[in-house]
């Protein structure tokens, strides 16, 4: 629990945005401009349930519109309030300048939790609530688009695309309303990965970087690096799916709700994820050794620590006992500012959460250009891009004919390389060179600068500036 002699969480990303402030030129008002959020909308409504009226509260707040539409999840959680929906509002407006997608911030969340529903009652509970939203513009393709966050996913988004439908029936844009959409209806391949995903690109590109690896205290590649994951939602899960199964990486730690897991010699993500779908929690999981105590195991000896299920989980009551000299963001804001300065001290690596978790926001962007453009990726190019390389194909079999015994393509180098990219490689490749980039922005400034220390100062200088310049081109 967050200490609470500690700020809260806008707070906390306010003293964060100030800390990188203060190393730029900006003139104060616009800095005041850019840190305070600029609306917040809170809803009321009442639905009837199992014979009674229930009233849920829900949030929906815009933190800069600098870049229209504004773009943020919307999570359901009975913790969630105004103060978090507008931290997590800031968070992505400066995310989402970070890795260059054109939206300004927001984010929304409803007080309930989805458990104790059926799933009839929240269709009606989350339409009712789409309805309050869309009316308002706050669902709208030009305006502000949600996409799923802790507690929603493909599902609520679905129903929520056909509430906006169903209220703007001559809209022809109206799927690009929400992302994070299923398949079937207008969503893209590779979004539901898309965060975990991008947590695996971020630690990929940070291991190709020695020097970087350095300043953690680490050295090698992610073979083989010890990991502990808290929460095993999408993001937790997949991002360690991905890094056990394709990187090597160990995962010898798992956190969830009811306790954690911890095994030295590895625990097989899948096995626990269909144990979680069969059982709801991880108690009682045979191949590995379960502690009540599930925080406590954010202390364990590990090489990377990624925190992908709440915020503030890192407070000042626990900092200095962390033990992972690198710790990605997998959440927003598990790091308070409080924690942040007590592990900058001990020299601990984060990769902070406005870059790390930016893989769903920049996914959801390729969605949403779908959407308007109203084709799949791919679908024009993928068969002439294969008859070129055919062409290719075809000479390099006559030079293998040729030179005989002396030359020959490699056995699996003609079906590689004559197949077209699909919708999801091209989806993962926008990914990868999206984090990629992102991380070099924000390491020109780590390494090039004398006074900025850590690498969210740096995010937050380059993503500061950037909303600058735009405000500053609209005159402001
Ligand atoms: P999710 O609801 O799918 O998963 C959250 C997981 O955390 C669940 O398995 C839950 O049981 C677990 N959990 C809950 N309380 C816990 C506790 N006290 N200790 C340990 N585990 C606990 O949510 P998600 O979509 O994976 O989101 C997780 C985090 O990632 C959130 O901070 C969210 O804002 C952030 N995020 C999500 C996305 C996305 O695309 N889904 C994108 C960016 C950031």
């Amino acid at each position: 629990m967050t200490a609470t002699n500690e700020p809260s969480f806008r707070e906390s990303v306010d003293l964060m945005f100030n800390r990188a402030a203060s190393l730029m030129d900006l003139p104060p008002g616009l800095e005041e401009k850019i840190r305070v959020c600029n609306a917040t909308y809170t809803v009321r409504f009442g639905v009837r349930l199992r014979g009674d009226i229930h009233t849920f509260t829900g949030y929906r707040s815009v933190h800069s519109e600098h870049m229209e539409p504004v773009k943020g999840g919307i999570r359901f959680a009975l913790a969630v309030n105004q103060d978090e929906v507008e931290a997590l509002a800031a968070l992505m407006t400066y995310k989402c300048a970070l890795v260059e997608t054109p939206f300004g911030g927001s984010k929304g969340g409803l007080c309930i939790d989805p458990r104790q529903y059926e799933e009839h009652e929240l269709e009606q509970i989350t339409r009712r609530f789409a309805y309050e939203l869309a009316k308002r513009d706050l669902i709208n393709p030009s305006q502000n688009v949600p996409a799923p966050d802790m507690g929603t996913g493909e599902r609520e988004m679905a129903w929520m695309a056909d509430q906006y439908a169903r209220m703007n029936t001559t809209d022809i844009n109206a799927r690009a309303c929400v992302t994070g959409k299923p398949l079937n209806a207008g969503g893209i391949a590779g979004r539901v990965e898309a965060t975990g995903r991008g947590i695996q690109y971020a630690l990929r590109e940070f291991f190709r970087h020695p020097e970087d690896v350095q300043k953690a205290n680490l050295s090698g590649r992610l073979d083989g690096k010890r990991i502990v994951v808290q929460g095993l939602g999408n993001v937790g899960y997949h991002a360690a799916k991905f890094l056990s199964e394709e990187d090597g990486s160990r995962i010898v730690g798992i956190i969830e709700w009811d306790g954690a897991l911890y095994n030295p010699d590895g625990i097989d993500v899948e096995s626990v994820r269909q144990w979680i779908v069969k059982h709801g929690g991880v108690s009682d999981y045979p191949d590995a050794t379960h502690s009540a105590d599930g925080a406590a195991v954010l202390e364990a000896e590990c090489d990377i620590l990624i925190p992908a299920a709440l915020e503030g989980v890192i407070n000042l009551t626990n900092a200095d006992r962390i033990k992972a000299p690198l710790i990605i963001e997998a959440a927003n804001g598990p790091v308070t500012a409080g924690a942040d300065e007590v592990l900058r001290k001990k020299g601990t690596v984060i990769i902070p959460d406005m870059y790390a978790n930016a893989g769903g926001v920049t996914v959801s962007y390729f969605e949403w250009v779908k959407n308007l453009s109203h084709i799949r990726f791919g679908r024009m190019q993928r068969r002439q891009e294969e008859a070129r390389h055919e062409l290719i194909v075809s000479e390099l079999e006559r030079l293998d004919r040729y030179l005989g015994d002396a030359w020959s393509m490699s056995p699996d180098f003609k079906s590689k390389y004559l197949k077209g990219a699909d919708e999801l490689e091209l989806v993962r490749s926008g990914l990868d060179d999206t984090m990629r980039i992102a991380y070099q922005s924000m390491r020109e400034v780590w390494h090039n600068r004398d006074d900025v220390e850590d690498l969210r100062t740096a995010a937050y200088i380059v993503a500061v500036d950037r909303v600058a310049k735009s405000y500053r081109a609209k005159g402001l």
